[in-house]
C-alpha cells in the first residue's frame, strides 16, 4: 500500500494546476455573472489533452482513468465548478456507452469526446422522476415500420440535463417495458444524436450557481432510435447504472477542490484582516474552524482518491457501492461547509460579490443534489453496513 501518486499522474496534477491558476481562475466570475458557455475554457482543456482522460487509449483518449480525471476536476474545482462540470461531461454520458456499449458505439461516439469535436449529455430525471428513476415516463415503443424494424421510438421529456445546449449526442433512459412497472429491467439506455428529427432542446433553467454549462429539457417526439443505439440490451439499465456508481468519485473531486479552494482563499484572508489590534487569523476560534475543515478535505481527499482507484479497478459494483457513496457524500457536503466557513470568515466582504466566496457558496449547493442526493448516498451507505459489506468481523 502507497498513498503517493504515480509519476504521470503527478505531473498531471502540476500541468493542470497550473491551467486551472493562469486561465480558469481569472474567468471564473465573468462566466458566473454573463451565464455564457465558456468555449476558451473548452478549448483550452482540449489543446491540453484533457478531454480524453478517462478514455483508453484505443479511443483517443490518454488512458488517465477515473483517478486521473479526479485529480484533474480537483485542481480546476479550485477556483471554477463550470469548468470542473465541463470536464465531468466527458465521462457521465460516456461511462455507459464505455462499461456496456458495443464496440461500434465506442468507435463512432468516443473518440470525438477525446478531440473535442464531440460533446455529450446524460439524461436520466425528469420533472416527477430525479431520486425515483423508476417513476420515468419516458417511453420507447419498438418501431414497426418497414425498413426500421429493431428499432425504437422515443417519446418524452428529460429535464435539469447538464450541457443540454452544447451536446451533439445524448444517453437517454426510457421504459422499454411496461410502463407501470418499477424494475430496472423495464429500463432500456439509448444513445440519440442531437441533429434527429423529434430531438429538441427545451426550456433551460435559471439556476442558482454553476452558471454557463446550462442545464435544461431534451425533449423526444417520436424519436426514431435504430436497434444498433441501444446500450447494452434492452432492459440492461442495471448495467448502464454501473456508470453512475463510478461517477462518484469524480462528482466528489468537484466537492473536494472547491472546498480547497475556499479555505486557500479564506485563510490568505483571515491573515490580513485585523480586528480587536490582531489579525483574525491569531484567534483561536477561527484557527479551529479552519483545522476542522482542513481534517475534513484530507479525509474527502483519501476517500475520493479511494473511490477512484476502485472505479479504475472496475470495482463498482453493489459491493463497492458504500465506498464509493462515501466519498461522493463526504465531499460534496464538505464544499458546502467549506464554502459557508469561507463567507463566514470575510464577513460581509465575503457575502458581496467582490470576492468569490459567495459564488463558491452557491456552485456548492448543487453538489449535494445532483448524482444521487445526500439522503439517496446515505441509503446506499447504510444498506452496506446493515448488509455487513463493510469491515464488519
Ligand atoms: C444543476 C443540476 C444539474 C443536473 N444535471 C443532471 C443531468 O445532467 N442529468 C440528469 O439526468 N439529471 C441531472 N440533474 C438532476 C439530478 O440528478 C436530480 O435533481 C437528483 O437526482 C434529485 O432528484 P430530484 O431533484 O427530483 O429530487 P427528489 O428525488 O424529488 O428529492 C427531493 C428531496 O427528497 C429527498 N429524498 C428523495 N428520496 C428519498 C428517500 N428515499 N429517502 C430520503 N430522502 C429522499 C432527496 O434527497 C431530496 O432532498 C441535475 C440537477 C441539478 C440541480
Amino acid at each position: 500500500m502507497h498513498f503517493d501518486l504515480s509519476p504521470e499522474l503527478a505531473d498531471l496534477r502540476q500541468s493542470v494546476r497550473r491551467l486551472a491558476q493562469e486561465q480558469v481562475k481569472p474567468r471564473a466570475r465573468d462566466i458566473d455573472t454573463t451565464g455564457e458557455y465558456p468555449a476558451d475554457l473548452f478549448e483550452a482543456f482540449r489543446q491540453a489533452d484533457l478531454l480524453g482522460l478517462c478514455l483508453p487509449p484505443e479511443l483517443g483518449g490518454s488512458g488517465a482513468g477515473i483517478l486521473g480525471l479526479t485529480i484533474a476536476i480537483e485542481e480546476v474545482a479550485k477556483y471554477s465548478n463550470t469548468a470542473a462540470l465541463m470536464l465531468l461531461l466527458t465521462r457521465l454520458p460516456t461511462g455507459p456507452v464505455l462499461i456496456a456499449g458495443s464496440d461500434e458505439q465506442k468507435r463512432r461516439y468516443l473518440p470525438g469526446i477525446a478531440t473535442g469535436e464531440l460533446r455529450a449529455a446524460f439524461g436520466l430525471s425528469e420533472p416527477q422522476a430525479g431520486s425515483d428513476v423508476a417513476g420515468m415516463r419516458t417511453r420507447a415503443v419498438p418501431d414497426t415500420t418497414p425498413g426500421h424494424e429493431g428499432g425504437w421510438i422515443l417519446t418524452g421529456t428529460k429535464c435539469w440535463m447538464s450541457g443540454v445546449r452544447e451536446a451533439d449526442w445524448y444517453t437517454v433512459f426510457a421504459k422499454t417495458g411496461d410502463p407501470t412497472r418499477r424494475d430496472h429491467a423495464s429500463i432500456t439506455a439509448f444513445i440519440v444524436e442531437r441533429n434527429w428529427e423529434g430531438v429538441s432542446v427545451g426550456r433551460t433553467d435559471a439556476k442558482m450557481g454553476v452558471r454557463g454549462v446550462d442545464t435544461g429539457e431534451l425533449v423526444l417526439d417520436e424519436v426514431r432510435v435504430p436497434a444498433e443505439n441501444v446500450i447494452g440490451e434492452v432492459g440492461g439499465f442495471r448495467l448502464a447504472m454501473l456508470g453512475l456508481n463510478a461517477m462518484r468519485p469524480i462528482v466528489a473531486a468537484r466537492g473536494l477542490g472547491l472546498a480547497e479552494g475556499a479555505l486557500m482563499y479564506a485563510t490568505e484572508y483571515v491573515k490580513e484582516r485585523e480586528a480587536f489590534g490582531h489579525t483574525i487569523a491569531d484567534f483561536q476560534g477561527i484557527q479551529w474552524e479552519i483545522a476542522k475543515v482542513a481534517v475534513d478535505i484530507e479525509a474527502a481527499r483519501l476517500l475520493t482518491y479511494r473511490a477512484a482507484w476502485l472505479a479504475d479497478q472496475g470495482k463498482f459494483g453493489r459491493e463497492h457501492v458504500p465506498f464509493l457513496s462515501m466519498a461522493k457524500y463526504h465531499a460534496t457536503e464538505l464544499a458546502v461547509r467549506a464554502s459557508g466557513l469561507a463567507v463566514q470568515l470575510l464577513g460581509a466582504a465575503g457575502y458581496m460579490a467582490d470576492h468569490p466566496t459567495e459564488q463558491w457558496y452557491r456552485d456548492a449547493k448543487q453538489l449535494t443534489i445532483v448524482e444521487g442526493t445526500s439522503q439517496v448516498q446515505l441509503g446506499l451507505i447504510a444498506r452496506g453496513v446493515l448488509g455487513h459489506d463493510l469491515w464488519w468481523d
